[in-house]
């Protein structure tokens, strides 16, 4: 038998590109350096419960995937309405911000200024190009300089450890959510620029982040989504190797030839025909032995994620939080869920509490675990929302590569690792790791197929 296709990664992009290639008749060998399958949408199982990283919601327009799942998962998979509250101003906001919550919450001054920063700030954009596009041009040209002030600048850097104007206007575009009392101001915007004049129209559509389809979730939440991908992979005939680490790739000239894994305190060299590669593309490109050249070396050394440290509570109520998802801006994490709105199965009388801290590696609170429970606890008895009392459990897990980060100039440092990719014969890269793309499931999902499609095309060419 030849040697078989290596797929790096088993979360969304490479269970995917596992099946299609076992679809595609290749053999396959998927390996994963954790001992579960999911990635970011896997879930961690601690104490019997499963808690999640987010929690993560299935939803695609794509007919083709959106299929598969509903195969895969039949009676399963379960029709899921989200709700959002941000606490802003000393204020609960239902999200998206609906004018009425607004005008009533927001000090009537505040709207008044915004409003007249707007309008200064969208006459000003028709008449004056930033000299350097950056996220915060981007903001102040379509809110204005108080709505930008007011819902991105502080929040951004809090949250990122990197002030606007350090980010690429992608950043802008792809990130940051919309406000449904900002979409009618920049509809309103867009429509007078357009009059006003047609060729200098700010394009908008990207500006969404999209939730798109109808939101599904399972149980076991998108864990289970993911364990039945890898049953069908292996049912398909694929291999899979978990626990087992991706350390570095041989390669002769322009192909690939092995792929070597430390597994159990063991190394060992995997031959393989070709590889899909999901893990961060800025990693991956640094396993290669022989290196790459030095000008993708470089490009790697300069692509950042942020980190993000989850702690999980196991609160003795039926529900604590609201609404499934809330926002906060002046505590230690930004966003916490209750998977009791999230039809998880949970023990009765006890919900799950997951809150997301935002880091970089370096700072304490990523490797200090007393120190992040503390700071999430302690924030949550002072929002009044738990007593310490009734918590029965905390737990902390990490995830190192949670959001690439669109600072200025990535564009040119991913270019150049996407080309180095695709000068090698028998290898291709994808997800949101390996493309490094703030993308969703459905769209890692996608992402791996089409990897899948291309490598196979390649390493049997249609006759
Ligand atoms: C907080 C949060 C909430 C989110 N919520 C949603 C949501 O509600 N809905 C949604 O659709 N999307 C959501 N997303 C996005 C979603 O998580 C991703 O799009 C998707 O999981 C990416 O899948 P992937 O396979 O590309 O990457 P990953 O899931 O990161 O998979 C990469 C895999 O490679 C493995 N790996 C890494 N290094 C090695 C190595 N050296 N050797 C072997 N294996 C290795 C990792 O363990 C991992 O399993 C959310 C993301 C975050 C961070």
């Amino acid at each position: 038998m030849s040697a078989p296709v290596v797929v790096l990664g088993a979360g969304c992009a490479g269970l995917y590109a596992g099946r299609r290639l076992r679809e595609r008749g290749l053999p396959v060998v998927l390996v994963e350096a954790e001992d579960r399958v999911g990635g970011l949408a896997g879930g961690v199982r601690l104490g019997g419960d499963v808690y999640e990283y987010g929690p993560h919601i299935f939803h695609t327009t794509d007919p083709e995937i959106l299929k598969d799942v509903q195969a895969l998962m039949g009676p399963d998979l379960l029709p899921y309405e989200r709700t959002i509250q941000i606490k802003f101003l000393g204020n609960y906001f239902k999200f998206p911000l609906s004018v009425p919550d607004v005008l009533l919450k927001l000090p009537i001054a505040t709207v008044l200024h915004a409003a007249a920063s707007f309008a200064w700030h969208f006459a000003k954009g028709l008449l004056v190009s930033a000299p350097v596009e950056n996220a915060e041009t981007v903001l102040r040209r379509c809110y204005g300089d108080v709505l930008y002030r007011l819902f991105f600048k502080d929040y951004i850097q809090r949250v990122w450890g990197v002030p606007p104007a350090a980010f690429s206007p992608a950043f802008a575009r792809e990130r940051i959510p919309r406000f449904n009392i900002l979409d009618i101001l920049d509809q309103l915007a867009t429509k007078a620029k357009n009059l006003v004049s047609p060729r200098r129209a700010l394009k908008t559509a990207g500006f969404v982040e999209k939730v798109e389809g109808r939101l599904w979730t399972t149980r076991k939440g998108f864990s289970l989504i993911c364990e039945r991908m890898a049953e069908d992979f292996q049912k398909k005939g694929g291999t899979l190797r978990l626990s087992a680490r991706v350390v570095g790739l041989k390669r002769d000239g322009r192909r690939v030839t092995a792929v070597e894994l430390e597994s159990g305190g063991r190394r060992e060299l995997l031959p393989c025909s070709g590889v899909v590669n999901t893990l961060a593309i800025n990693e991956a490109i640094n396993l290669f032995e022989p290196p790459l050249d030095a000008a993708a070396q470089s490009a790697a050394a300069s692509l950042r994620y942020c980190a993000v440290v989850f702690v999980g509570l196991k609160v003795r109520r039926p529900k604590v939080l609201r609404a499934s998802f809330m926002y906060f801006r002046e505590h230690s994490f930004n966003r916490i869920t209750d998977l009791s709105h999230f039809s998880f199965a949970l023990e009765p009388g006890t919900t799950l509490l997951v809150a997301e801290i935002t880091c970089d590696p370096k700072d304490a609170v990523w490797s200090d675990q007393t120190l992040a429970v503390e700071s999430v606890v302690s924030d949550l008895v002072r929002e009044s929302l738990i007593a310490r009392e009734e918590i029965v459990q905390t737990h902390v897990f990490r995830a190192r590569h949670a959001f690439p980060m669109y600072t200025l100039g990535y564009e040119a440092a991913l270019k150049t690792l996407l080309d180095a990719f695709s000068a090698l014969d028998n290898a291709e890269t994808a997800g949101r790791q390996g493309r490094f793309q703030y993308v969703n499931t459905h769209v890692a999902m996608k992402m791996g197929r089409e990897a899948a499609d291309r490598l196979a095309s390649r390493l049997r060419p249609a006759a």
